[in-house]
């Protein structure tokens, strides 16, 4: 299935296939919640299918086969948890696959999803077969920007980009789907990914970010109340909340210097014009610091106590003054 924004980065792929021109290992970089998943499948499918169009034919055995998710020649490498690396071992096994006879007698893919949680070790494993692929052996790579990849791996794919569209049509994307308004921020807290964007509303993390930045905002303004009543909503929320605060401070400091215009915050500027006037801008660049470091932390190390290690981090804007 493909989303509209992909059709123009898809003809071209399909241009290549009709003409036999499509390199053996496809890069595609995309923000995560761009469908970037369904449409590397897509590729795959194509590639897959027995009657060797430029679209799958949806019929054939192979194409039963994929949509039941039991293609034996369709290999699916990824991560075993967000945010972790992919396993050396998962590497090896691919390299191995990729030198396999194909079990239908077509064309065997090997889909590397996420492929910039390849740790050094994994990238160094798969190069060789990058660099000098087995026939009929076609690789698909998927990750979020080039920079996030090992400049080795980089060099032996052909490189595309999907770029999401703009805020206005995903924000209507999104609404159609939805069939209800949905807010400007909300766009803009996902990077203007649709599909993030959706999940986000459909969720209700958009009431929830709602409510997580107005406590915020209290507790920064004096009396300074409510410290529990946000760590409570970013225990609650998980790791993202510190991702949420950590746009608002830096929305507080572009208020500051006069870039208001440029807000994640749109229907929340009221909370962001508030603290902006409360809190000195050096206290502001501070804490934005340290909420990305806590928000790392919290994402790579996922035993520890959230909530208490929030609480010290809000406890310590009590202490700025
Ligand atoms: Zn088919």
């Amino acid at each position: 299935m493909l989303y509209p924004w992909q059709e123009t980065l898809w003809q071209q792929w399909q241009l290549l296939i009709g003409q036999g021109r499509l390199h053996h290992a496809i890069l595609l970089t995309a923000a995560k919640g761009s469908g970037r998943g369904a449409l590397a499948q897509h590729l795959a499918q194509t590639v897959l299918c027995l009657n060797g169009g430029n679209e799958p034919c949806g019929l054939c055995h192979a194409c039963q086969l994929f949509e039941a998710k039991t293609h034996p020649d369709f290999h699916w490498i990824k991560p075993e948890q967000e945010g972790k690396q992919i396993s050396v071992e998962a590497v090896r096994k691919c390299n191995r696959l990729a030198i396999e006879t194909s079990q239908l007698g077509g064309k065997r893919v090997i889909f590397i999803e996420s492929a910039d949680a390849l740790g050094e070790a994994g990238a160094n494993a798969i190069l060789k077969t990058l660099e000098e692929p087995p026939q009929n052996c076609q690789f698909i790579l998927t990750a979020q920007s080039l920079d996030s990849l090992l400049p080795t791996i980089v060099s032996r794919c052909n490189k595309w980009r999907l770029s999401v569209p703009d805020e206005a049509q995903t924000k209507r994307w999104v609404e159609q789907q939805l069939m209800q308004s949905i807010k400007a921020e909300s766009v803009r807290l996902n990077c203007g990914a649709p599909l993030a964007t959706l999940t986000f509303v459909d969720q209700g993390q958009d009431i929830r970010h709602g409510k997580l930045v107005e406590a915020f905002a209290a507790f920064l303004q004096p009396p300074h109340v409510g410290l529990y009543d946000v760590a409570g909503l970013c225990a609650s929320e998980g790791a993202i909340s510190l991702q949420w605060l950590s746009f608002f401070l830096l929305d507080c400091i572009k208020f500051q210097q006069g870039a208001a215009g440029y807000l994640v915050h749109q229907e929340s500027a009221t909370w962001v014009e508030q603290v902006a006037r409360a809190v000195p801008i050096a206290v502001l660049i501070r804490q934005a610091r340290q909420i990305n470091q806590l928000h790392q932390q919290l994402q790579k190390h996922t035993g520890l106590n959230s909530e208490l290690l929030i609480v010290e981090w809000l406890s310590t804007f009590l202490k700025e003054e």
